[in-house]
């Protein structure tokens, strides 16, 4: 999804996260960290979720809820599946 700086309103920004820590974080780290993700503009620099629109803002905060569901999901699914192992 493509969304203009609101400083400058000419470049797009960009998504950045911190890619290395959340590959040895596995599937969970990786959902974390989009969870945690910063917008740059490659003309103004780091932009705060603040200073976007406000449909925006509600689009990444929906994002963001559905990615920490996701990896609450995972954990309850691999408890789960230890549990059932031990009972064995
Ligand atoms: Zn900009």
């Amino acid at each position: 999804m493509e969304q203009y700086c609101p400083r400058c309103q000419e470049k797009t920004v960009t998504k950045s996260s911190n890619t290395s820590a959340a590959r040895h974080a596995g599937l969970i780290g990786m959902l974390i960290a989009g969870a945690a993700a910063s917008y740059t503009c490659p003309a103004c620099g780091k932009i705060l979720l603040g200073e976007f629109p406000d449909e925006f803002q509600s689009s990444v905060k929906r994002k963001r809820v559905f990615s920490v569901l996701g990896a609450a999901a995972i954990l309850v699914v691999l408890v789960g599946l230890l549990m059932l192992r031990s009972s064995f």
